[in-house]
């Protein structure tokens, strides 16, 4: 197979296990830097120019889309679709899971367990809101934060209303969350491919903290997880129309609570703490299904 990575770089670890494991099972892999792309909407022969020249047909694409460039990377991705280029994960599943909101509307839609959640944007009745979710101890989160920044747990009503007073001014979307407090500021990171839970970990916070982010000095082991945990994980990726993905759960009283639906899962904490050939896994995974036009969407979304 032709396979194309679209990355920043070829020095990021996950893009660099993904070369090996293709260059390993004998395929041809090109790492394309996203951003470099450029191309021609109105042409009859949809192509993408990359540096000087066109880039060539592929089998298969494996889109690595920093959450930065969601907008001209998912642009870039339905390119290739729309040359019939197989991709690992579709545009429009990568769109979806992107949108925080979107993605738990979509989830809960499908009776998939979640935290309690409210969002907001200028809501004028603080009060009501904080109570939507149950009261206080709670979770705000700003939705642009990524890697546990802008996450905050406010245990009192108080702390609360000043910090969502405080986000209200800043004129950004935030959520409000019901607090785990039994996941003891753990999660747990499934990682997906087609319909299997392949390996898991579970991320936990340093004391003190809650967030398990491992950028915060949360730590990684390996994990076995319930088959109710399993099977949330895989209906979750399916929901998103993801074929691989990091379904972050929260261990609660009543089950497994999904945090987020992750499009472009990193592969260095999962391969190190659980000793698995995880890319190995996703190559094999393009190898059964990457077929030209079988992309559902060819662009469309
Ligand atoms: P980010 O996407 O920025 O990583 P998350 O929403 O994943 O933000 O939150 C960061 C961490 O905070 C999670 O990994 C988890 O450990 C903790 N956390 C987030 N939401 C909750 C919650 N509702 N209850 C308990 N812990 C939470």
């Amino acid at each position: 197979m032709r396979i194309a990575i679209l990355s920043r770089s070829r020095s990021i670890y996950s893009t660099k296990r993904l070369v090996e494991a293709a260059e390993e099972r004998g395929h041809e892999v090109k790492v394309v830097d996203t951003l470099r792309c450029y191309m021609s909407i109105a042409s009859h022969r949809p192509t993408i120019h990359y540096r000087g020249d066109t880039l060539g047909e592929f089998d298969a694409v494996i889109p690595r889309i920093g959450a930065s460039i969601t907008f001209y990377g998912t642009a870039v991705l339905r390119q290739f679709e729309m040359m019939g280029t197989f991709p690992l994960n579709e545009s429009v599943a990568v769109t979806r899971s992107r949108d925080k909101l979107r993605a738990l509307q979509l989830l809960s839609r499908r009776g998939i367990g979640l935290p309690v959640t409210g969002f907001a944007r200028a809501a004028d009745d603080i009060g009501d809101l904080i109570q939507m979710v149950g009261g206080a101890p709670l979770v705000v989160k700003l939705l642009e934060g990524t890697q546990g920044i802008g996450v905050v747990l406010c245990e009192t009503k108080k702390a609360a209303e000043s910090v969502l007073e405080a986000f209200m001014g800043l004129n950004v979307s935030i959520m409000v969350q019901e607090y785990i407090k039994e996941a003891g500021g753990a999660d747990i990171r499934c990682f997906v491919v087609g319909d299997k839970v392949v390996a898991a970990i579970k991320r936990q916070a340093q004391p003190g903290e809650f967030r398990s982010n491992l950028h915060r000095g949360g730590t990684a082991s390996l994990i076995k997880i319930t088959p109710e945990e399993r099977s949330t994980a895989v209906r979750a990726a399916r929901i998103m129309g993801l074929n691989v993905a990091g379904v972050d759960l929260l261990r609660s009283n009543h089950g497994p609570l999904v945090m987020e639906v992750n499009s472009s899962p990193g592969l260095e904490g999962i391969e190190s703490a659980t000793g698995k050939d995880v890319a190995g896994l996703i190559i094999g995974f393009l190898e059964k299904n990457a077929r030209k036009d079988k992309t559902r969407t060819r662009g469309k979304g």
